[in-house]
């Protein structure tokens, strides 16, 4: 139970209403009431808040209130209570506290919090008994702005989410931040996390994955206990929620979701979402839930640069120098790895732990060889698939002819010669056989292929320049 004192006031209106003396407030009164309210606090406040709880009586003076449960008597005593002391006093009634009792059977559950009790019962009366267990999920430790490095590809979205750790004032909500993949959307939201929790230890930040999320709304309607749900998730001051890209096609829990994210956009409080992909392309989400997702801040992450890729390595290598007293690493391995895998930052790091343990295992130094045995499936498999057509293409750029007119009939020699040098990366830098390079080229026969392969093959131990061109398109094309 709660009180609330009003703020003494001497307006004169208040005077004026004590001095037509009416005492009795109906129904009627307190459906004005609820009217300015919904008029003031917004439609999803008033829906969360105000509409649960049931005026029951004023008397002598103080203004009796039913209410699901004691956390959303405190919660509206809090948040309106001087408003709607105000209220009431305006519609001509003396009231001089607000007092919020649970119903019947909330009661009960209030109460069993402080007794022995069935795990279930505790379960659902800790939230109302001690303003709710937070629902998040736990934080990694290792994700902190400390250890995240900053390049270009992920410069933008590290700079947002600062900006939000610091817990000022709203300026952009949602943050939304997508990305694929391993790129570190969840490294960046625990590191948010983390930061706020030591600069703004008063505010509740919650942070969880939009399974979790989905999974603790199920729960919740399998326990029929909505209401705590509710007002659980609407009484943080930071929400994150991480692949939201999930909830995607599963109609009741983005409903939820989407009341949840607007009673907190309308309290001022900040949001935070993660995605595999940008707000329009995420097949299945509803479209108001788009639209409100781009209301904020969109950033996305990146694929990884070379720079970025070797910042990473180069702070985890430091990182297992130390495990690892006494491991010795050549020059070039980590360049070497950034150089190779490109698919994502997890890949990346699984590469550099397992090459440390296996180094220290069989007490040798990590050399480019050690590494190539080593890695050798994840350096396979993280290859990059050049396609012929891919080939032809900036092969055809380069030497500045139409790609028609490559894969055509002609044949002077500044058509001809680009189109064997591009046979010959072809067959370098992909598995295709020879007829199957030739039917790409026009329907060429195999043997046209093989003699524009062996005269690129020649003729490039006899022209710098075109071993030179064949090594920057290798480049190009593998990059
Ligand atoms: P996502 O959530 O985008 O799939 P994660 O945040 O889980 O990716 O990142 C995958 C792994 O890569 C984590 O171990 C994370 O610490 C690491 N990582 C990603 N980006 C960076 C970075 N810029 N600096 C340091 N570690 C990173
Ligand atoms: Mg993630």
């Amino acid at each position: 139970m709660c009180l609330v004192r009003p703020r003494l006031n001497d307006r004169g209106r208040l005077t004026d209403q004590r001095v037509m003396g009416q005492t009795r407030m109906t129904s009627d009164t307190w459906g004005l009431v609820l009217s300015e309210l919904r008029r003031t606090v917004g439609k999803n406040n008033f829906t969360t808040w105000i509409e649960p709880i049931e005026f029951a009586e004023l008397v002598n003076e103080v203004a009796h209130f039913r209410v699901p449960t004691t956390f959303v008597g405190n919660w509206v005593s809090r948040n309106y209570g001087d408003q709607i002391l105000r209220l009431i006093s305006e519609a001509g009634h003396k009231v001089k506290r607000l007092e919020f009792s649970p119903a019947a059977g909330a009661a009960e559950a209030d109460d069993a919090a402080d007794r022995p009790a069935s795990a279930a019962a505790r379960r659902r009366a800790r939230p109302a008994a001690d303003e709710g267990d937070l629902p998040g999920a736990p934080l990694d430790a290792r994700f902190t702005f400390d250890s995240f490095v900053v390049g270009k590809p992920n410069a933008l979205a590290h700079a947002a989410a600062r900006r939000v750790a610091e817990g000022g004032p709203v300026s952009f909500n949602p943050l939304f931040l997508y990305g694929g993949v391993g790129l570190g959307k969840t490294h960046l939201m625990h590191a948010i996390a983390w930061e706020l929790q030591t600069r703004r230890p008063d505010l509740r930040v919650v942070y969880l994955s939009a399974e979790q999320f989905m999974y603790r709304f199920v729960q919740a309607l399998r326990d029929k206990d909505m209401m705590a749900f509710k007002t659980l998730f609407r009484s943080v001051d930071v929400l994150m929620v991480d692949d939201v890209q999930f909830i995607a096609g599963k109609d009741s829990t983005q409903e939820e979701f989407f009341h949840t994210f607007n009673a907190l956009v309308d309290q001022n409080k900040q949001i935070i979402i993660s995605a595999d992909r940008a707000p329009g392309e995420i097949k299945d989400l509803e479209e108001r839930i788009k639209s409100r997702l781009q209301c904020g801040l969109v950033v996305d992450l990146h694929p990884t640069d070379y720079e970025l890729r070797l910042g990473i390595l180069q702070q985890k290598a430091e990182h297992y120098r130390k495990q690892y007293k006494g491991l010795v690493l050549h020059d070039g391995v980590l360049e070497f790895l950034a150089h190779r895998i490109t698919t994502n930052v997890r890949v990346l790091e699984g590469a550099l732990t397992r090459l440390f343990a296996f180094a220290s295992l069989v007490g040798k130094e990590i050399t480019l060889d050690l590494t190539q045995d080593c890695l050798s499936d994840i350096l396979r498999q993280s290859e990059r698939k050049v396609t012929v057509e891919e080939i032809q293409r900036k092969v055809s750029e380069h030497y500045n002819i139409r790609l028609s007119d490559m894969l055509g009939p002609k044949r002077p020699r500044q058509i001809a010669r680009p189109r064997q040098i591009a046979m010959w990366l072809a067959k370098q830098l992909t598995s295709r056989s020879l007829p199957e390079i030739g039917r790409r080229f026009g329907g060429r026969d195999h043997t046209t292929v093989m003699h524009g392969v062996r005269r690129i093959d020649e003729l490039k131990g006899t022209d710098p320049q075109l071993a030179e061109d064949l090594e920057l398109l290798r480049r190009m094309l593998e990059s």
